[in-house]
């Protein structure tokens, strides 16, 4: 256990927000004002020496929440006087913002601070996402973090509730509805974070589930929609270079898949910096998630009308764009309708669901498509396909030697002060791209998906599971996290790892 003499100490930490409810309520009862307990923003349960003496079964039931919340948990003692100036602390802040608020004229409630609240712990632990999932009477919160999913914190429903429902009929621009949380559908909210200022963007989507409902609301913040580069996302150098070739065609289709949350609209927006501003690109989005200065984005509705894009993409075809992006190929009309503006001298980009770069074609086929309409010669520019990986922190990941590849790196359990005790930092882009020549039309007329990607091994072909397999033999991504993520690593023969890269040409040249 820390024995903790001095503030100093514990450095520059603070109570956790997040948790500071329930560490009030478990005390509240107590009789002696020399117990107390705080729990530290660093995973530390910190308690007074009376109370580990006389509360251990409160503090132990306290122990949980604080496991489900960090990857570790230490205990610690400290006179009275440190834990409760923790808790004071912390009360003070929270007071000081509603009062703040209040004072300021505006009509923020409690319902929206509590929101408030959630939404500035999961942008300081830099969640991607906040899932809150209603069950009974209770909401358990969540965050995603560098695509992992981490339980924080259960609430208790009615009060979780009234803050989205708060927040969605005062501060949402597209939220047009009387809030029922058994119909919600999806819609934003702008949110301004009380201490940077910073503009933060909530995108909810409700969805049902056997108990219950969840919902999702995937953060945007400011610095986000500023439009990345490939580079910045983890592509490889030979990856951009072909991307950049195919991006300068004038016709065909660039299809990229992925599952959600693995930044296919994120890459969408990168691929537009590579084309030049002598041609005109139109982007149709449901919604728009990234705000793009330099291109025409028109929001497409597609909850009034079912064949919307499919509509809009015949229509914006008489603006006489050369590139024409669709920010999902979700039915047949829709790629239908891509796949004619791809055959009439247009460039043709859009995301669609499928597990690798070959699926796409099996996806389309799924939609109804037919394998004489997908095989016609020049119609495929690109089959992307790209995963997140998870980035391992530089500062405490650990060598260790893996049976199968060899001394590489794994995430630490405990992580450290630099990954906010994660043991990540960040994701890494990962992909594999197919440019379909005549040989791939003729498998793809016979369906011979097999014989295709049996000649792409044989090419010595730059997958996914490759991509990933180079990243974890230079210790940047956990074998474990590829292994879950990536198709293909099992497969993934030793030859074929330490085969050489093919360089850019002949991998042009060999599909
Ligand atoms: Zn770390």
């Amino acid at each position: 256990m820390l024995i903790i003499k001095q503030i100093e100490q514990l450095g520059s930490v603070q109570a956790c927000p997040v948790l500071l409810d329930e560490t009030l309520a478990a005390q509240e009862h107590w009789q002696s004002n020399e117990q107390g307990v705080v729990i530290l923003d660093s995973g530390i349960l910190l308690a007074s020496p009376a109370a580990w003496a006389q509360q251990l079964q409160s503090i132990c039931n306290l122990h949980v929440l604080v496991a489900e919340r960090y990857p570790s948990v230490e205990w610690g003692s400290a006179e009275i006087a440190i834990v409760r100036k923790f808790l004071a602390d912390a009360d003070a802040v929270r007071r000081d913002r509603i009062a703040q608020a209040q004072s300021t004229g505006d009509t923020q409630t409690m319902a929206r601070q509590a929101l408030l609240d959630i939404v500035v712990d999961a942008h300081r632990m830099r969640a991607t996402d906040i899932h809150l999932r209603m069950t009974g009477s209770e909401a358990r919160i969540s965050y995603r973090i560098d695509g992992l999913l981490y339980h924080q914190a259960s609430r208790s429903r009615t009060s979780v509730t009234e803050a989205v429902a708060a927040a969605l009929n005062t501060q949402s621009d597209d939220f047009r509805e009387v809030f029922d949380e058994r119909h919600m559908s999806g819609a934003s909210i702008s949110l301004t974070l009380p201490d940077s200022g910073e503009n933060i963007r909530i995108r909810t989507q409700k969805s049902p589930c056997r108990d219950g409902f969840s919902v999702t609301m995937r953060l945007q913040a400011s610095e986000q929609q500023r439009v990345p580069d490939l580079y910045s996302l983890g592509f490889a150098p030979s990856r951009v270079l072909q991307l950049r070739h195919v991006m300068s065609q004038a016709t065909g289709l660039l299809l990229i898949s992925g599952p959600t949350g693995h930044g296919k609209t994120t890459t969408l927006a990168a691929l537009n910096r590579l084309v030049p501003k002598s041609r005109k690109i139109i982007s149709l989005e449901d919604p728009i998630e990234i705000i793009q200065p330099n291109i025409e984005q028109k929001f497409v509705p597609t909850d009034q009308d079912p064949y919307a894009f499919a509509h809009m993409i015949r229509s914006v075809l008489r603006e006489d764009p050369d590139l024409v992006e669709v920010s999902e190929i979700r039915d047949m009309h829709t790629a239908n309708a891509g796949i004619s503006a791809a055959l009439t001298g247009h460039l043709v980009v859009s995301t669609i669901h499928a597990n690798d770069a070959i699926g796409i074609i099996s996806r389309l086929l799924d939609l109804g498509l037919t394998a004489t309409q997908l095989s016609q010669p020049g119609l495929f520019a690109g089959l992307l396909a790209q995963r997140l990986l998870p980035k391992l922190c530089v500062n405490c990941s650990k060598p260790v030697n893996h049976p199968q590849w060899g001394a590489v790196k794994e995430q630490s359990s405990s992580g450290c002060a630099t990954c906010q005790l994660t043991g990540l930092q960040g994701r890494v882009a990962i992909s594999e791209l197919i440019v379909p020549n005549s040989h791939a039309s003729k498998w793809i007329q016979d369906l011979n998906i097999v014989h295709w990607q049996e000649s792409l091994r044989r090419n010595g072909w730059d997958s996914m599971a490759f991509n990933a397999s180079e990243l974890i033999c230079q210790g940047v991504v956990d074998p474990r996290h590829a292994e879950e993520l990536v198709p293909g690593m099992n497969e993934l023969g030793l030859q074929q790892r330490q085969q050489k890269k093919v360089n850019y040409a002949a991998q042009l040249e060999s599909v």
